[in-house]
């Protein structure tokens, strides 16, 4: 949902912003293209209109972290959006999503030199360590050698760039063909080669999106000790819809309110 929300405990905002459809659009378990903007003037005005109401909090309220979701990656967004970001970005701990074919050195780094983060958390929407799984159900279009050169990235960055980055995998459970055996075995992996793992409640929103499938316990129970956050995309916030966030103009989550990541 199109909007603007603060997280009380967290110190945190989190914006989502209109993209434009995502250039893979294929994934089978996706319907983010319905939150895209119509066209580039929607996409600029929706863009300068959450600046405003993200400016607002923080004259309000301790801001931490700042985490931006676009309906696909970061790099897609006009680079005049980004820059304007940047206004409120400095030295913050920062989130963004991307698709591994958007991640280098050079754009990494570009990125960086214009948000100036505290931190930059780049998360990716890997879903499962499986070949198989990733591309021929899911169809991702993430090949083997995308991933290990992803981890190759994040080890180099490591030890070359100067700046703190870090490569978080999403992992997605409860949906028709992914087994729980194989969603533990992606936790595991993306754990051993990347900073993390948040991993993500699959929802059905349309009739021709893939089945929902019951979670059992013991994974739910695997997924909190092992992952970063279990997303169970419970929250408002993350209702598909290209209408700007009910919950209000810039919703306050206090305590008492679990918000999840993305
Ligand atoms: S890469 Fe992400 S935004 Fe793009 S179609 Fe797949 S899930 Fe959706």
């Amino acid at each position: 949902m199109i909007g603007v929300t603060y997280d009380e405990r967290a110190k945190r905002i989190i914006a989502i912003l209109k993209g434009s459809v995502c250039s893979w659009n294929r994934c089978t378990f996706c319907c983010f293209y319905e939150e895209a903007a119509k066209d580039l003037g929607d996409l600029f005005l929706t863009g300068k209109d959450i600046l405003l109401k993200i400016k607002e909090l923080m004259r309000e309220k301790p801001v931490d972290r700042l985490s931006f979701f676009n309906g696909g990656s970061f790099f897609e967004l006009p680079l005049s959006v980004v820059s304007d970001l940047s206004q409120v970005t400095k030295q913050k701990l920062v989130e963004i999503e991307s698709r591994p074919e958007f991640l280098e050195l050079d754009s990494i780094h570009h990125l960086y030199k214009i948000l100036d983060p505290r931190r930059l958390v780049i998360r990716i929407g890997f879903e499962s360590i499986y070949d198989k799984i990733r591309n021929s159900l899911l169809i991702k279009g993430i090949s083997d050698g995308e991933v290990k050169r992803v981890v190759e990235l994040r080890g180099y960055m490591k030890n070359e760039f100067d700046g703190e980055v870090d490569f978080i995998a999403y992992v997605l459970f409860g949906i028709d063909g992914i087994d729980e055996q194989s969603v533990m075995a992606s936790v595991k992996e993306f754990n051993k080669h990347l900073d993390g793992v948040i991993a993500v409640k699959y929802r059905m929103y349309h009739e021709w999106m893939p089945r929902e499938i019951g979670v059992s316990q013991s994974l739910l129970e695997f997924l909190r000790r092992n992952c970063l956050d279990v997303d169970m995309t419970e929250s408002e916030i993350w209702r598909i819809s290209n209408q700007p966030c009910k919950l209000g103009d810039s919703a306050v989550i206090g305590d008492k309110d679990e918000l999840k990541d993305g």
